[in-house]
């Protein structure tokens, strides 16, 4: 389980600062793991769960997806995120992996729950036994919104100074353990982009100048 720092590059070619690309391919050379097939996912801020195994076909994004799931051996699982919130999976028991990109949508469309419940039908993991980590992301200090987020997440949109907040995190923490993960099975690096946006790219800080950071997760 990794996640490439700011430093490292930008890892989008749609969003940033073209001279600060990288590749996923040179990413995977970097980290000594040149042969190894990377998933990319479009990342279209919505609910689906793709399974990846050997077959599937890993030379485009695959379209629609904002998670995925693996028991398959040396491919690599990745998103691309800039404030959105990376989540990681790993069921020890069954050996099978899963990823999530974690934006205010794809949280709204379940896509934490989601991953679960894809590693419950397809590697009949147990949740209670599931360790997930939680990367870098924009956190309640700094994700200012409108009064219409809470109506989409009542539980957790904190009213501070007549402004609202919303906890991302703690959103998909509660996800989660409403799926059945165990509150100390998850482990949150508590880092906000925004904070510290010197090693992290935020969009909510950089805008259209932020690139994109990698969260990687491979089974061996
Ligand atoms: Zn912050």
């Amino acid at each position: 389980m990794i996640i490439a720092l700011k430093e490292l590059g930008n890892f989008s070619v749609l969003h940033g600062i073209s001279d600060r690309q990288i590749s996923h391919e040179d990413f995977l050379k970097r980290m000594g793991n040149a042969a190894a097939p990377i998933a990319r996912l479009e990342q279209v801020h919505g609910g689906k769960v793709v399974k990846i195994d050997a077959k599937t076909a890993l030379s485009e994004e695959i379209p629609g997806a904002d998670g995925a799931i693996t028991d398959a051996k040396g491919i690599t699982l990745s998103v691309r995120t800039a404030d959105c919130l990376p989540v990681l999976f790993y069921d020890p028991e069954h050996h099978a992996a899963g990823i999530a990109h974690a934006g205010w949508k794809s949280t709204r469309e379940k896509i934490s729950k989601n991953v679960v419940e894809a590693m419950k039908a397809n590697y009949k993991s147990v949740p209670s036994r599931l360790l997930v980590g939680m990367g870098p992301a924009l956190r309640q200090c700094c994700y200012e919104v409108n009064s219409e987020f809470l109506m989409h997440f009542p539980d957790s949109v904190v009213k501070m100074a007549h402004k609202h907040y919303f906890d991302l995190v703690g959103e998909n923490a509660e996800q989660l353990i409403a799926s059945g993960v165990s509150a100390k099975n998850i482990f949150d690096c508590g880092i906000c982009t925004s904070c510290r946006n010197g090693e992290f790219f935020s969009f909510r800080k950089e805008k259209d100048k932020a690139g994109r950071m990698l969260s990687v997760i491979m089974l061996k």
